[in-house]
């Protein structure tokens, strides 16, 4: 009966968050894995290529980025990863 009246009188504040995707351009073998699994569609293939002439990954639309990690989980030579940062 009492748990009906446990309701928390706030809500809980938001956490915000931008992230930035990280591309070691050299390890990246251009396998695009990380583009098909980003499921916001936020990483390309770059115009340009590394040392290797491999077309490497570039994250075109950022702002997108909702920070699930499936590009670093998935890279295989970890050429990407992602930093997170708190917005004020
Ligand atoms: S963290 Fe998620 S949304 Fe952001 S680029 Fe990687 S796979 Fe895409
Ligand atoms: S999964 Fe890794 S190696 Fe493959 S394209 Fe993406 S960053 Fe490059």
């Amino acid at each position: 009966m009492y748990a009906t009246l446990r309701k928390p009188i706030l809500k809980p504040p938001k956490e915000k968050y931008k992230y930035i995707i990280v591309i070691d351009t050299e390890l990246c073998d251009g396998c695009q894995l990380c583009i098909e699994f980003c499921p916001e569609n936020v990483l390309s293939v770059s115009h340009n290529t590394n040392t290797r002439m491999l077309h490497y990954t570039e994250a075109s639309h950022l702002e997108n980025c909702v920070g699930c990690q499936s590009c670093e989980r998935i890279c295989p030579t970890a050429a990407i990863f992602v930093h997170k940062e708190p917005v004020e």
